[in-house]
This record gives C-alpha cells, sequence and structure tokens, in this order.
C-alpha cells in the first residue's frame, strides 16, 4: 500500500487533473493499493483566504470576483474530467459547494468579522472541491475511487489554522473508514491540509500541510512508502527557480528533509517528516510532468553522497530583533525572560544568534509579528530599560535567512569560513549566524534584496550544480 500525494500545481486544471488520475490508475491497475491525497486546484487557497478577508471587510468586488473565478476554474475542469455519466452529478456537487463559499462569505460580511475557525471553514473548500475532481477523474481513467473528506479521519485540536493531530482517535478512524474501502479495491481520493475536533468543527493543518496529512495516513495505515507528487525532479541542491542549474538530490536522511524544509524547501511541509520517521515509512518526491525523470527518495540511513553541504534554502519576509546592553553581561535569566516573552505573543522563533561577550542578543522572526514582539520585550524589559542594563531594543526589517544543510558538515572545519568567503565575493554582507544545534546546518542572515545571489554563490562555492 502506498500514499500518493498530489500538489496544487499538478491538479492545475482539468488537463492536470487527468494526468494525475492516470498515475493513481497506473498504480491500482498493475497490483498495487494507492490511497491518494489531493491539494486544493493550484491558486484556490490564496484565493479563498484573500476573499474572506475581503468579505470582513466589505470590500465586495473583490468577493464576487473570487467568487466567479471559483465558479468558472471548478466548473471548466468538472466538464473536462468528467466521464459523460457523471458530469451533471459533479457539476451539482462544484455548485454546492461554491454556494456554501458564497454563503460562509455573506455570514463573515454581516458579522464584518472573520474568526479562525470561519477561516478554516472557508479555506477547507479548495480541498473539498478538488477530491470530487480527481475522484471522478479516476474512475473516468478505468479504476473504482470515491471522493473522502479528511474531517471523519483525522481527528485534531482546536488551533485553527494550525491544528495539530491527535493520532490515536486519527488511526481508528482512518482505519475504520479507508481498509473497507481498499478491502473492495475501491481507491479513495482524501481531501489534504484538513481535519476536524473532535466535536466537528473544520480545522487546517497550516499552509502547505497537504504532505502532512499524506505523512499522517501513512502513518495510520502502516503503508510501504508515501509519494509526493509535485512540480518538480524531487528535492534539489536549491529552489530550482532560484538556482536554474540545481540537481536532484537522489537520497536524503528524515534529519536532512526535516532541516531543508524548516529552512525554506517548501517542497515538503516541516511537519511530513515527523508521523515517517516514527514507522521509517520512506518518503519519495516525484514529479507529476515528468514522472519517468529523477526523484529522492528520503529514508533513515541514505547512502553517502560524499557531499558535504547537500543543499542550499532561504526563508524571505523576515526581521531581526536585537537586544543590547553592556549591562546584560553575565547577568542570569535574561535569555529566559526574552525568548518567554516571545513565546507569549505565540510568536515563534527561526533562529537565534548571541554575541560572545553577552552584550547582545539577537533572533529571527516573521516580519509581520515585528510590532508585537517590540511591544513584547519592551513591556518584559522595562524596569532593564529604566535601570539602564539594557540599553536598545531595535529590529532590522527586510532580512532573510540563507542556509546551508547538510549531514556531511558534521566535524568539518571551515564551512562556516567558506559560506563567508563567498558572500564576501559578491560584496553581500552578513548581519548575522548561527549553526543549528543539529550541526546539520549553518545559516546565516542578510538583506533580502541579497538573498538570491547569495543562494546562488554558496551553490556555486559548493559545486552543487556539478
Ligand atoms: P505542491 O503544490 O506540489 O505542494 P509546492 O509549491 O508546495 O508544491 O512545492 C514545490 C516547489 O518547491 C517547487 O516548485 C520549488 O520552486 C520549491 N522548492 C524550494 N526549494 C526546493 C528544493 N530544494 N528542491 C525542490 N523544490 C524546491
Ligand atoms: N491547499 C493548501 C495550501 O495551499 C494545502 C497544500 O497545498 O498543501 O496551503
Ligand atoms: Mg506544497
Amino acid at each position: 500500500m502506498v500514499v500518493m500525494k498530489f500538489g496544487g500545481t499538478s491538479v492545475g486544471d482539468g488537463e492536470r487533473i487527468l494526468r494525475a488520475a492516470r498515475i493513481v490508475v497506473c498504480e491500482a491497475t498493475t497490483g498495487g493499493t494507492p490511497v491518494v491525497v489531493v491539494s486544493a486546484m493550484e491558486g484556490v487557497t490564496d484565493a479563498l483566504i484573500r476573499a474572506a478577508r475581503a468579505a470582513a471587510h466589505h470590500k465586495s468586488d473583490l468577493l464576487h470576483r473570487t467568487i466567479a473565478e471559483l465558479y468558472s476554474r471548478h466548473e471548466g475542469a468538472a466538464r473536462k474530467v468528467a466521464a459523460p455519466g457523471e458530469r451533471g452529478t459533479l457539476l451539482t456537487e462544484v455548485r454546492a459547494l461554491v454556494r456554501e463559499f458564497e454563503n460562509l462569505c455573506s455570514a463573515i460580511q454581516v458579522l464584518g468579522e472573520l474568526t479562525p475557525r470561519g477561516l478554516d471553514a472557508v479555506a477547507s473548500l479548495g480541498e473539498r472541491l478538488s477530491v470530487r475532481l480527481l475522484a471522478t477523474a479516476v474512475r473516468r481513467e478505468g479504476a473504482p475511487a470515491r471522493a473522502i473528506e479528511a474531517t471523519g479521519l483525522i481527528v485534531t485540536n482546536d488551533r485553527h489554522g494550525a491544528a495539530s493531530p491527535l493520532l490515536e482517535p486519527t488511526r481508528k478512524r482512518t482505519r475504520a473508514v479507508l481498509l473497507p474501502l481498499l478491502e473492495e479495491g475501491v481507491t479513495p481520493v482524501v481531501t489534504g491540509f484538513i481535519g476536524a475536533t473532535a466535536e466537528g468543527a473544520i480545522t487546517t493543518l497550516g499552509r502547505g500541510g497537504s504532505d502532512f496529512t499524506a505523512a499522517i495516513l501513512g502513518y495510520c495505515l502502516d503503508v510501504e512508502e508515501v509519494w509526493i507528487w509535485t512540480d518538480v525532479d524531487g528535492v534539489m541542491t536549491a529552489d530550482p527557480r532560484i538556482v536554474p542549474e540545481a540537481r536532484t538530490l537522489p537520497e536524503l536522511s528524515y534529519a536532512e528533509a526535516a532541516e531543508l524544509s524548516y529552512f525554506g524547501a517548501k517542497v515538503i511541509h516541516p511537519k511530513t517528516i515527523l508521523p515517517a520517521v516514527e514507522r521509517k515509512i520512506p518518503i519519495r518526491i516525484k514529479n507529476t510532468f515528468n514522472p519517468d525523470g529523477p526523484s529522492t527518495l528520503i529514508v533513515d540511513q541514505p547512502r553517502n553522497n560524499g557531499a558535504l553541504v547537500k543543499a542550499i534554502t532561504s526563508i524571505k519576509g523576515l526581521s531581526l530583533l536585537t537586544v543590547e546592553g553592556r549591562g546584560m553581561l553575565g547577568v542570569p535569566g535574561i535569555a529566559a525572560k526574552l525568548f518567554s516573552a516571545v513565546a507569549e505573543q505565540g510568536i515563534s522563533v527561526l533562529m537565534i544568534s548571541q554575541s560572545s561577550s553577552e552584550q547582545s542578543i539577537c533572533f529571527v522572526i516573521r516580519d509581520e509579528e515585528t510590532e508585537g514582539a517590540l511591544r513584547a520585550l519592551e513591556e518584559a524589559f522595562a524596569p532593564e530599560l529604566a535601570g539602564r542594563n539594557v540599553d536598545r531594543i531595535w529590529a532590522e526589517r527586510g532580512v532573510a535567512i540563507v542556509a546551508a544543510v547538510g549531514k556531511g558538515m558534521k566535524e568539518v572545519p571551515g564551512i562556516a569560513a567558506k559560506l563567508f568567503g563567498a558572500l564576501g565575493r559578491e560584496g553581500i554582507n552578513v548581519i548575522s549566524i548561527a549553526q543549528g544545534s543539529s550541526e546539520y546546518n549553518v545559516s546565516l542572515v542578510v538583506k533580502e534584496g541579497e538573498v538570491d545571489q547569495a543562494v546562488r554563490a554558496i551553490h556555486r562555492e559548493f559545486a552543487l550544480g556539478g
């Protein structure tokens, strides 16, 4: 049994949905037992969220445009993917779901308020639409299939927008619903990204979370492998949109893949790794548009390819905060106070570095959280600011992290020097540096405007393009 997950680009229009369906049918009719997970059509989740926000702000123009687009895109795809006998039913289902979106937005508009719970109800509609399209397409291509909403499988906590699955009840429900279907030879096509609380409120697992859904189902069903079908040839030495000569990494360890995804390689969602590691399920990343081309296998013990650095990643849209003061020297508890003040705001810290003189602590957060973090710190350190133990708290906005990742970096000296050298020759200033505790990565903070150039320079320095 394998889980096959298709991302948004892979189901971006009717033609692509049929292509994905053929991949599924090929597996189902050649002795395999696929469980399919699917994302919303490319761009749909963004559009839904934008429209819900527009509704809350009474921006009716944008809302109406989005409604019209949702109808036309999904109706167009429905006409393309359905066999003539199924077209009417599929169109009715698609229209009912877009209608549900209209009703939700009307309610948001009346209330003038968008709650996290309301936003999840809206955001879930993309996957609730796409499963129906793909299940119909699979039937058309010749294998029995059924659309399944993961709200009946994945039980989560109520952290709307970033819900966590409760693995035991999820395992029970998933097996109870999917195993009988599989025994009948029906391929389940399950919504990615969504779940529900024990009380039945729809939740979402975080943006890009369909990969996570695939790993959760793989864990619950004890599958042999999880396959992530996307729009690139696996995990590459860098984002090929930034570095055209980037190459596919044939094998990676779970730890390396986790590090890469955490530091910006969008090709796999960071949370995907955990359920897979738990049961040592291999994850394969493959290209829907080049199914016989190179791919990546993520396993516990990959073959060593001899490279010190395997890949370069980057994250944009960040802000670097600094707490500085000569009086901080040797004062215990400053860091604890700092990070608890930030954590209380629900802000997560991506990277930390402390100067050796203990006169300043820097850390990186998402740019949109800058104001909240500054306020929290000024409040928490009010006594120290008044007593001059802390002189200054400030933010440098518009920064990015560039990270070099690879297990081979462990115990090899001079990596940081090589990174600095590569950037120095390009005239790129390094604002801050940190080494991950796993020693699988070194990350640097640079100006956002220079980060793509930095990624290319480091990629070249380590000869990752061959
Ligand atoms: P999907 O919709 O299939 O989930 P995503 O857009 O989430 O696909 O992820 C695939 C994208 O990830 C690629 O198109 C690529 O631009 C980006 N990406 C970033 N870093 C990497 C990397 N190291 N290797 C491959 N792709 C990467
Ligand atoms: N459709 C969701 C998103 O855009 C989940 C996913 O694509 O993985 O975030
Ligand atoms: Mg994705």
